[in-house]
């Protein structure tokens, strides 16, 4: 049968006057479900609330789906197709649902059976009420008309809506949920929803890192014989054997990173105050694995409560070596004795303690203080997926718990159910298939033939072996800052140049672009921590810190050119806020290549400068940037967190830091623009350079040189592909005209109406 899009809309009105005219308001959502559904020939059509107080959709009429899931199926912002669709304010249709990225799946409703899936987010202005949603099963079933009819009855369900009680009724029943069941509820049927740092999926028990305690460590047998002082020697030989073949395993594998990153360890253990003082304990009768509590405990008590922050770093690897004594005082398998199989639980994690705890293979890791951009990075680097939750959810967390963590919505299963692991493993290998380094030509070109250069973003010198493989055609952005963040002290010009030239020989000839220093704001060095600013990420940060620490910075600068020496590399600088900046900054590359002349010493003369664009007042000033620079790199992620005002890690604004903005836009066109004028090279190296939507009109305003986390190449090689230029540069002109978000917002959704692609 036909859809009947016009005879639909008309129903809706009528229904609605009956709203108006004082009907029960769920009774009028399960009719508005029914009639959207058998107009428009959907199996399913459902419709969502919104919180705005717990920013959470939830699911209140369905038809099509099971009726239970009624009031208990809910979404956070950004979670899954229709939280994405209502974080975005914008319809997304897919064709195929299961292959899709933002797929969530949900035990129990039979949702998976369907695979068209059309988002449309109900909206007051910009206020967001909630979403309708139809799925179908056969693929691709939704077309452009529909999304338009779809938000016609979006827009007249909005009025309604959020005229009425519903959204009281929804908090009243919150409320009275939370009252009967204190302390507060954290983990609703099994699921606890956080927030995702690294994705991924992780499978294993969890297990508390933070719970070494003589309360909470397992005791032996009772009737096993106790253990003696010798079998705790034993214990201490064998712990610090694994500690250095650890060592020396991470040394190789993450050179750059994980030198002597074991020593705290190795260093504890040989201190008679920790190990003898345990060996004395079981000698005048306390038990083994007691004994090594106690100990642990009191050490973790006073190196947390140190001044020095270094000391207080030092705080889980106690905990990580009371852990392994008692597991080898046990007599536990050595395989055992790492993390494999175990998703990890902390309150807090360094990124050195992320890198020891990868090392010991373990699967994933649950966060409650937090995550600061460096440990996503790091994470990300890794492929250990990351979810951060509140700390009462970490609580609620039973050691030894089998969990299933999707780190890309940022939801952890507990004891999820074979249905659970199987759509996991389905959406798995969707995900490689999507991201298939197999897939990648080594040139990339838009479907009339331009070339562009697909770059990557290297964090750690373990991403190059991806970068080689998704076959970059050079590296974009060298972030230095982690062999500076897992040290206890500044590297040596030295230490940096091998880690350095270790960059540039992988690369074998092609280009790499260093970034120097990009510390401050939330990554923060803890053997510098002379400064204690009230505003971060408005205060010593980036080149500011370089400037002002000019023996720190002239070090880098000399290991960068050195490592360049016979290579094509450039250097650019972070944060740039003027052309006086970049001056200063230039001016003391030029003192450090006149140093190497004097001493004789290798480098590359050749070495391009650059200016990284992250800051409103550098667009202001971008051509007498583009004339003093070599090259400029778009950082997308700084400027529109610095043009907007908006962190770009704190979820209550999240709906706000929106790449599309129309100040974004002429933004990137201005920097772009100057750069072409003055014949110098501009590429675009933030998160933004890998976004779908948005690279129509990245080509179109004359960008070329995208440099992205490399397993997006595919996608991005594909999409480059299909865009022709001069279609491009209509859109970008068209896209610069805009004045509102709304209409920006209004264009993409037009233009991206087929179905199967994710508007
Ligand atoms: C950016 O800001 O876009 C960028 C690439 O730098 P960061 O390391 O701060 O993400
Ligand atoms: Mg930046």
């Amino acid at each position: 049968m036909k859809k009947r899009n016009v005879d639909l809309v008309c129903d809706i009105a009528e229904l609605i006057s009956l709203a108006d005219a004082g009907r029960d308001r769920r009774e009028l959502l399960r009719k508005v479900v029914t009639s959207v559904a058998g107009h428009m020939q959907a199996d399913v059509c459902s419709i969502y609330i919104y919180d705005e107080e717990e920013q959470q959709l939830t699911l209140r009429a369905t038809q099509g789906l099971d009726q239970s899931a009624i009031g208990q199926v809910t979404l956070r912002l950004g979670e899954g197709i229709t939280g994405r669709a209502i974080r975005e304010l914008r319809p997304i249709c897919v064709g195929s649902a299961s292959t899709s990225a933002s797929y969530k799946f949900f035990p129990g409703i039979h949702e998976e059976d369907y695979e068209a899936f059309l988002a449309v987010p109900i909206l007051r202005g910009l206020r967001r009420i909630g979403a309708l949603v139809v799925q179908a099963r056969e693929a691709n079933y939704f077309t452009s008309n529909d999304v338009k009819a779809l938000r016609a009855i979006a827009a007249q369900l909005a009025t309604m809506i959020e005229n009425v009680q519903l959204l009281s009724e929804a908090r009243e029943e919150a409320a009275s949920a939370a009252t009967a069941a204190a302390p507060k509820k954290t983990i609703t049927d099994g699921i606890i929803r956080g927030r995702s740092a690294s994705t991924g999926t992780a499978r294993g028990q969890a297990y508390t890192l933070d719970s070494v305690s003589a309360d909470s460590c397992a005791l032996p047998d009772p009737n096993a014989e106790p253990h003696t002082a010798e079998d705790f020697e034993r214990a201490v030989e064998k712990t610090a054997e694994q500690i250095e073949q650890l060592q020396r395993q991470t040394s190789e594998e993450l050179a750059d990173v994980a030198v002597l990153i074991f020593s705290a360890h190795l260093l504890i253990l040989e201190d008679q105050q920790f190990t003898g003082r345990i060996a004395n304990l079981i000698r005048t009768g306390t038990e083994g694995v007691k004994a090594i509590a106690t100990v642990v405990h009191e050490y973790v008590e006073i190196f947390s409560k140190s001044k020095m922050p270094l000391i207080r770093e030092k705080v889980l690897d106690v905990k990580d070596l009371g852990n392994r004594l008692t597991r080898n005082l046990l007599n536990e398998e050595a395989s055992e004795c790492d993390y494999r199989g175990q998703i990890i639980i902390a309150h807090e994690l360094l990124p050195s303690d992320i890198l020891k705890l990868s090392a010991e293979n373990v699967e994933g890791f649950i966060v409650s203080s937090g995550v600061t951009s460096h440990n996503a990075i790091i994470s990300r680097s890794l492929g250990i997926p990351m979810v951060a939750v509140s700390r009462e959810q970490a609580d609620g967390i039973p050691d030894g718990e089998e969990m299933l963590m999707d780190a890309e919505q940022g939801i952890i299963y507990l004891r999820p159910s074979r249905e659970v692991h199987a759509k996991y493993e389905e959406l798995d290998s969707a995900w490689k298939m999507l991201h298939n380094a197999a897939d990648m030509k080594k040139k990339t070109r838009t479907r009339c033939g331009a070339r562009v250069g697909i770059h990557a973003n290297i964090n750690l010198l373990s991403d190059l072996k991806l970068a080689r493989e998704f076959k970059a055609e050079g590296v974009g952005l060298y972030r230095s800052e982690f062999p500076f963040i897992v040290r206890n002290d500044f590297p040596t010009e030295e230490e940096q140049y091998v880690i350095y030239k270790k960059l540039v020989d992988e690369m074998k000839g092609k280009p790499v672009t260093f970034r120097t220093l990009d510390i401050g704001g939330d990554k923060m060095l803890s053997y510098y921590s002379n400064v204690n600013e009230a505003n971060p990420f408005l205060g010593m940060r980036a080149i500011r810190f370089s400037l002002r620490n000019k023996d720190i910075f002239s070090q880098q600068l000399r290991a960068f050119l050195r490592a360049g020496a016979d290579a094509d590399t450039r250097i650019m600088f972070p944060l740039i806020s003027s052309v006086d900046d970049f001056c200063a900054a230039r001016d003391i590359v030029h003192e450090c290549m006149n140093g190497l002349d004097a001493e004789g010493v290798e480098y590359n003369p050749e070495t391009k400068l650059g200016a990284m664009m992250e800051l409103p007042s550098a667009v202001e000033v971008v051509d007498e940037l583009a004339a003093e620079a070599d090259f400029l790199s778009i950082g997308s992620n700084d400027l529109i967190q610095y043009m907007l005002a908006v962190d770009r890690t704190n979820e209550m604004v999240s709906n706000l830091y929106l790449a599309h903005h129309p100040a974004i836009l002429r933004a990137i066109h201005r920097i772009v623009t100057a750069g072409l004028t003055h014949g110098k090279d501009v590429s675009i190296c933030g998160d933004l350079s890998a976004d779908s939507r948005m690279l129509p009109f990245l080509l179109g305003i004359g960008l070329r040189k995208f440099s992205i986390d490399i397993v997006n190449a595919p996608t991005v090689q594909r999409l480059v592909n299909s865009v022709d230029l001069k279609e491009a540069e209509e859109i970008a002109g068209i896209m610069l005209d805009f004045g509102r978000v709304s209409e920006v917002e209004a264009f993409l959704l037009d233009r991206n109406l087929a179905p199967d692609v994710e508007a």
